[in-house]
């Protein structure tokens, strides 16, 4: 592993791989390790499914953001625009789901309530009875078993190390940097063929997750 890096990613799926491609690409030194191949993970055996739909409110820029990074990745990703329906069979969930959509369409997602009669004409194998549906448009699926090599094509078009089969054994800090936030320090990574990478900083990205207080949990 080069010596001169400003950031060393760890892990690379989906999270990592984007990561290091934004720090690459914004002109840092990069370096991304990753224990097996790139998105052996969840994230190259994934359905793939890319729903405005399913997202949480609070989530809906970031998936406006993704989804428009799947669709410039385009063939290279099996990107497909399907459009997709929620359906509703009686009045009571009819009403849960027009809250909740247009919960999803206050915050940018391009969802719309549609008739019975509209979705029937989208899907004609829908069971008879339906009280209402949602449609979205932007909706649709990649091919989640291409992310592994579509990201290692765009790491080094970008010029990142891309070191596969080399799993970090251990974070080593080695100072503190002043003025930095807490959790932003110097440290270098132990791997079987590298013990030191030099004086750079270390993201850690299989892992993740923010706990949050929703207002209500079914939106
Ligand atoms: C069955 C299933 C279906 C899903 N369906 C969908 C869906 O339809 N749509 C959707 O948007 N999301 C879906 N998801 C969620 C999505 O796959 C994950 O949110 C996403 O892949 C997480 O990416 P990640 O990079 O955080 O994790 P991962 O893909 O798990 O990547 C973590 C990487 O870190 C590496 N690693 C771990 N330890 C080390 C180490 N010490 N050194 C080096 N590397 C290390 C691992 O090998 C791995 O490659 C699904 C998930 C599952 C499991």
């Amino acid at each position: 592993m080069s010596s001169a890096l400003d950031v060393i990613v760890v892990g690379g799926g989906l999270m990592g791989s984007a990561a290091a491609l934004q720090l690459a690409e914004g002109g840092m030194r990069v370096a991304l390790c990753e224990a097996r191949q790139l998105a052996m993970g969840a994230s190259g055996v994934n359905a793939g499914t890319l729903s405005m739909q399913t997202k949480r409110v609070p989530l809906i820029p970031y998936a406006l953001r993704g989804y428009e990074w799947w669709k410039r990745a385009g063939d290279a990703v099996g990107f497909k625009e399907t459009g997709s329906l929620t359906l509703a069979y009686t009045q009571a969930e009819a009403e849960g789901l027009a809250q909740r959509m247009s919960a999803r369409r206050n915050a940018g997602a391009p969802i719309e309530m549609i008739t019975a009669t509209a979705a029937h004409a989208l899907e004609p194998g829908l069971r008879e009875g339906l009280a209402a549906a949602s449609y979205c448009a932007a909706d649709g699926y990649a091919n989640s078993s291409l992310t592994g090599s579509y990201y290692r094509a765009r790491l080094r078009a970008a010029g990142a190390e891309v070191h596969e089969l080399t799993p970090v054994q251990a974070i080593i800090p080695l100072r503190k940097a002043p003025g930095l936030a807490r959790r932003s320090s110097a440290s270098s990574c132990a791997t079987s063929s590298s013990a030191d990478a030099g004086s750079t900083s270390t993201i850690t990205i299989f892992c993740w997750g923010v706990r949050r207080t929703l207002p209500d949990p079914n939106l």
